[in-house]
């Protein structure tokens, strides 16, 4: 007799308690309007709308003043989405306290996508795209994108060091995609990681790298927003065809 495997469902977790310094806008970068709506309208749309994501969270800080109004403004969201005010000193404080005030909420096999805010130009075929190429992988893995520029490692007076190997290079992008116990576990004992991924690593794991796109971009510069919207714009255009 075949015995019905556990499904695995899969959660959306959105780290937006940043301040986004870089980018000198008067609100928060997660906050500044882009083609219309606020870079995380744009987000936490996109992971609503899918339907292999079964929830979506989104953790703000815990004087966030914005989001109640953002979510009001956003039918598309209710039910969908859920606010943890819960964020954290860094990124991974903030996702790993998200990670914790769910607990109740997700199966430990359940996989969390973790995406950041600011990277407005995900869509629904880059999520599914993720999802279906790592299936039932043991470890995860994440969105990236193959390095293409040749890199130069500078010194303190902006002189090359080193020119850098590129051809096994990749940039690392979000979501990263891991099961809710090993990257709550990850995330408990690295400190000082930059990304999910980079937890993982410390494990001894090789997170898979899976081939994202140039759209799904950082926003973190001022002069990334006309890009930004750029895409957004041509997004919104196919849609209404
Ligand atoms: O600042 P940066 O662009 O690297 O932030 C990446 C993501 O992490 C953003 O979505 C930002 O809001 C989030 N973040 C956070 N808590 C922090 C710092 C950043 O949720 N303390």
């Amino acid at each position: 007799m075949n015995v019905p495997r556990y499904l695995p469902r899969y959660f959306a977790l959105i780290p937006a308690a940043g301040v986004g310094a870089r980018l000198g806008a008067a609100v928060p970068k997660q906050y500044m309007p882009l083609a219309g709506q606020a870079m995380l309208t744009h987000v936490l749309t996109t992971f609503a709308a899918a339907s292999m994501i079964s929830h979506v969270f989104v953790v703000v800080s815990v004087d966030d003043g914005y989001i109640a109004d953002l979510m009001a403004a956003a039918p598309q969201l209710q039910g969908r989405v859920t606010v943890l005010f819960h964020g954290g000193a860094s990124r991974r404080d903030s996702v790993l306290n998200g990670l914790r005030a769910i607990r109740e909420q997700v199966g430990e096999e359940d996989w969390m996508l973790v995406h950041d805010a600011a990277r407005p130009g995900l869509t629904q075929g880059l999520i599914e795209h993720l999802i279906t190429t790592l299936g039932d992988d043991l470890v995860g893995g994440l969105l990236a994108l193959p390095v293409v520029d040749t890199l130069k490692r500078g010194d303190q007076n902006a002189r090359v060091a080193q020119t850098v190997e590129r051809s096994a290079l990749w940039a690392a992008q979000t979501p990263q995609m891991f099961r809710y116990s090993l990257l709550t576990r990850a995330l408990t004992l690295a400190e000082a990681v930059t990304d999910e991924a980079g937890a993982v690593e410390l494990l001894g794991l090789q997170p898979r790298l899976v081939e994202g796109s140039p759209r799904n971009f950082k926003v973190t510069l001022p002069h990334d927003v006309a890009l930004a919207e750029m895409f957004l714009k041509e997004t919104h255009l196919k849609e209404n065809l």
